[in-house]
């Protein structure tokens, strides 16, 4: 099929901060594994780090890497042993490669595999090219009526689902999301979806919460930095109303000053979801929190959430997942998408690399 001649066009980013696009060799199929034409990939927050800083915390980028982790696409060549697959089938790629043999894995908690490789993150390869082979069982079919697009969002919704998984909240809790980024707004997605409500996004940025209120979220509030804890956390209790203290908080910035802010907002009993990553150390008022009992629950990447996210979305469960993309390139114009994303004054959310 015409297909295969297609040039295998990957983008790569090296130690030394550059980020390059080159044309790979066609992928052999191991067993086990399915060959995918990759048709819409989302760029995430964490490859601008690694192109820009080279490292995010312990992980660094020690040598040229391919990266990408939030992919759909078609599946054009069938591995050795693989069943359930036929080629043409759409599918969402689901990028932690556990062992499938640890003691994490044989429990459930696949997440936390020690050895597991995670697409687009060193040491591994990802998946921003045009053809990339994946193991059978990380792949997860996507129905008809779904777009690539949308397929390429069910990572940054699983992270969503995850902690969401984690916080199980309520009908009717009152909820505070900190950041306004696609992980915010998928929580954001999810939290609703979930029944949390009244629903508080806060973010630094003037144009993301435009996009929260366009997807449905009223009640956002423009944080300024020169306000202490305190007075955050005053602000989002106001944009609240009165009676409704969230009593649960995803945390999705990473940042101290924010994370501390929602430990203030939550009222006592209340539980901080930390989803954001920032730095290694960050202090919080640990002993303030135990008189007051507020819990923190992390909460790291996903487990089990492809086919139920899936499900979900296909459902129109989360209403429209596809608000969150604001950009979309052809895989030609990777490095552009790229720049668009971290730039921001282009005012990107999700920017999307598709190929026909
Ligand atoms: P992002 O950078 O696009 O969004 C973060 C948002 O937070 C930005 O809009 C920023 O303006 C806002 N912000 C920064 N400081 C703030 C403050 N003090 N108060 C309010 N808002 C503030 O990132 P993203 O892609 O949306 O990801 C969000 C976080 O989630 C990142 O830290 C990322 O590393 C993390 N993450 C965690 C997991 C996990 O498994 N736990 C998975 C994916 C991403
Ligand atoms: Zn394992």
């Amino acid at each position: 099929p015409q297909i295969l001649v297609r040039p295998n066009l990957a983008l790569w980013v090296t130690k030394d901060h550059q980020i390059y696009q080159k044309e790979e060799p066609y992928p052999v199929c191991p067993p086990g594994q399915c060959l995918i034409h990759v048709k819409a990939t989302g760029i995430c927050g964490s490859e601008i780090h690694f192109w820009k800083s080279g490292r995010i915390g312990d992980c660094c980028v020690t040598h040229d890497i391919i990266l990408g982790h939030e992919s759909a696409g078609q599946i054009v060549e069938i591995g050795e042993g693989v069943q359930g697959f036929s080629v043409g089938d759409r599918v969402s790629i689901e990028p932690g490669v556990s062992c499938w043999e640890c003691e994490q894995c044989l429990r459930g908690r696949y997440n936390l595999c020690p050895k597991v490789k995670f697409s687009g993150t060193p040491p591994s390869d990802g998946t921003m090219r045009r053809f990339v082979a994946h193991p059978a069982r990380f792949l997860h079919k996507i129905p008809d009526t779904m777009t690539y697009a949308v397929g390429a969002l069910i990572e940054p919704l699983s992270v969503a689902y995850n902690a969401v998984t984690r916080a199980s909240p309520y009908l009717g809790q009152p909820v505070l999301i900190a950041g306004a980024g696609p992980i915010g707004l998928a929580m954001a997605l999810c939290a609703r979806s979930a029944g949390c409500h009244p629903i508080c996004i806060t973010d630094l940025e003037d144009n993301r919460l435009a996009q929260a209120r366009s997807m449905g979220f009223q009640q956002t509030l423009k944080i300024d930095l020169g306000w202490d804890r305190f007075e955050t956390a005053r602000q989002v209790r106001r944009v609240m109303g009165e009676g409704c203290a969230p009593s649960l908080a995803f945390e999705c910035t990473g940042a101290e000053s924010s994370i501390n802010s929602a430990i203030y907002a939550l009222e006592d009993g209340g539980t901080l979801l930390q989803v954001g990553c920032g730095k290694p150390d960050i202090a919080v008022p640990l002993m303030s929190m135990g008189f007051r009992e507020v819990n923190i629950v992390t909460s790291f990447r996903y487990r089990l959430s492809w086919p139920v996210v899936i499900r979900l979305v296909n459902a129109g469960i989360f209403g429209d997942v596809t608000g969150l993309i604001t950009h979309t390139f052809p895989i030609e114009q990777t490095i552009e998408a790229f720049e668009t994303c971290a730039d921001r004054s282009k005012l990107a959310i999700k920017v999307q690399i598709v190929d026909e």
